[in-house]
């Protein structure tokens, strides 16, 4: 099967408004791979109507899209999805297949790796391609190098050589999407697939509204860490101070220059289940590799170390400023903004230098 597949594929989800955000990624990380492998990339719709999103999926970097063309995948259901892409994968033998990490693309990535059967690396931040020699396994060209973070504190390069379609999902947020170029060409190919009868259907899908804080939607996002609960002198803080004065930030940046603020934290700060932060607070705040993965086009490290799971949460932040009394922090080697003090003293300097209403000594 290694020889004969080729195609980097890439699953695209779509709603009423379109090609979804973490599509557009999928293919440019799709565009990534492809271009080492100089293989196509091949964009996975299904539904029906689907003629506009297939040409915007083309004019985001895909090369051809094959539509499984039928009203019936309407609504969502997990069962005839997977049976189609498998019977698509089956067919047309793909290199690798990306899907986006988020609820769909896990649930329909497991399923079909486990029918095809082939390995799934899950949770990349990163992807390469690259010849791989094993001693006891043998000589691998040009394999998909999926890297993600561990449990501890490195990314892992997983191997998966012998199967294909090389499988994984990419976490949202790790690859920027591509310039939409209108003028770019590619093939659109509908595809017939006759969904067998399921002894239960899915009658309605009922979308939830956005997340609060909508920390994937905000321009600025200002993360709480640790550091807050003592200033630099080591005193312990009330760390509702702090919050206080991301707030105050927050509401800056909203009132004078209409960016959309939202106010996150690390891991270590939710899990110490802080009693004062109770209701301030919560995992939906979290950024990093279990929690939300942010590309805001300002992202303000308060009292964070920068440890691996946390960065990467934030690391294709356009801008990172990063307030932190630790000239060492691991955070100052990726931040583009420095500001090494008491973030007692710098966030409302900060606040107040960009004309607001900061109100510390
Ligand atoms: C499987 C796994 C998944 C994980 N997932 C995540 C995740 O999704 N998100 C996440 O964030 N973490 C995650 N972690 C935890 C991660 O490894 C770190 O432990 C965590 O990010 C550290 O949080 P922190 O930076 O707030 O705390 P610390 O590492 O304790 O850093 C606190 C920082 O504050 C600074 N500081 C202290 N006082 C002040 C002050 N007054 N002024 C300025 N600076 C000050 C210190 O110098 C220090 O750098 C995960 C860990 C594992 C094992």
């Amino acid at each position: 099967m290694t020889e004969e597949s080729n195609g980097v594929w890439v699953y695209l989800q779509h709603t009423k408004s379109g090609l979804t955000t973490d599509s557009l990624e999928l293919i440019a990380a799709g565009r990534q791979v492809a271009a080492k492998l100089s293989q196509d990339v091949v964009g996975v719709m299904l539904g029906s109507g689907l003629d506009e999103l297939a040409n915007a999926a083309i004019s985001h970097g895909a090369d051809d899209v094959l539509v499984v063309d039928s009203p019936a995948f309407e609504p969502y259901f997990n069962l005839a999805y997977v049976d189609a892409i498998y019977a698509l994968v089956k067919e047309r033998k793909p290199y690798v297949f990306l899907f986006a990490a988020n609820e769909v693309g896990k649930d329909i990535a497991a399923r079909v790796a486990f029918k095809v059967p082939t390995g799934l690396a899950t949770d990349n931040v990163q992807l390469a391609v690259e010849d791989y020699n094993n001693p006891a396994l043998g000589q691998f060209k040009n394999l998909l190098i999926q890297v993600r973070p561990d449990f501890g504190t490195r990314l892992a390069r997983i191997y998966t050589p012998k199967h294909r379609p090389q499988m994984a999902t990419v976490r949202p947020g790790s690859f920027s999407p591509l310039q939409d170029d209108p003028k770019r060409k590619g093939r659109i190919e509908k595809v017939d697939f006759t969904l067998p009868k399921y002894p239960a259907r899915v009658k309605e899908v009922v979308e939830l509204p956005p997340p609060v804080p909508d920390l994937k939607g905000a321009d600025v996002v200002i993360s709480l860490g640790l550091g807050i609960l003592k200033d630099g002198s080591g005193k312990p803080r009330d760390p509702r101070e702090a919050f206080r004065y991301a707030q105050e930030l927050k509401s800056v940046l909203e009132e004078h220059y209409h960016l959309k603020a939202e106010i996150g934290a690390s891991r270590a700060l939710i899990y110490a289940e802080v009693k004062p932060l109770e209701g301030l607070i919560s995992k939906a705040n979290q950024v990093g590799q279990t929690g939300t993965t942010v590309r805001p086009k300002i992202y303000i490290a308060v009292g964070i170390s920068g440890a691996l799971q946390h960065r990467v949460g934030m690391q294709f932040s356009s801008k990172i400023v990063a307030i932190n009394s630790d000239p060492d922090a691991p955070i100052f080697k990726f931040a583009h903004y420095p500001i090494v003090g008491d973030l007692y003293e710098e966030l409302p300097k900060l606040t107040r230098a960009i004309g607001g209403v900061g109100n510390a000594a």
